[in-house]
């Protein structure tokens, strides 16, 4: 069993409400409750996003860099493969907009790319 740092919960709770916001912004069907690791709080997801969100949350868990981490954003590796690097990309792109127009300034992403 991995122990979770703080950091580590909260990037992950964080990809996941954005990707959450992306799903549901763009109607995606069979969202469903999906438990959130190191959160109480689960996202309500599509399949797809799902498995991307899962992909997100394994490459974070799995992070070589921890202990020198100040954040993905300026991370020397960027773990992810092309496409979902990509898709992270649009992701976060799309839903921190989106954010910002609501108002939204504590997701301000930091983070991720
Ligand atoms: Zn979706």
């Amino acid at each position: 069993m991995q122990t979770m740092t703080r950091q580590m919960a909260k990037d992950i709770k964080l990809i996941g409400r954005f990707t959450e916001v992306w799903c549901a912004g763009h109607r995606h069907e069979g969202r469903q409750s999906l438990s959130v690791p190191g959160s109480d709080q689960p996202v309500q997801l599509c399949p797809e996003c799902a498995e991307f969100f899962e992909y997100a949350v394994m490459k974070r868990q799995k992070c070589p860099l921890e202990a020198e981490k100040p954040s993905c954003k300026h991370c020397r590796i960027h773990c992810y493969a092309p496409q979902q690097r990509a898709t992270v990309r649009q992701i976060m792109a799309w839903s921190g907009r989106r954010m910002l127009l609501r108002g939204r300034l504590d997701y301000l992403w930091h983070y991720f790319f």
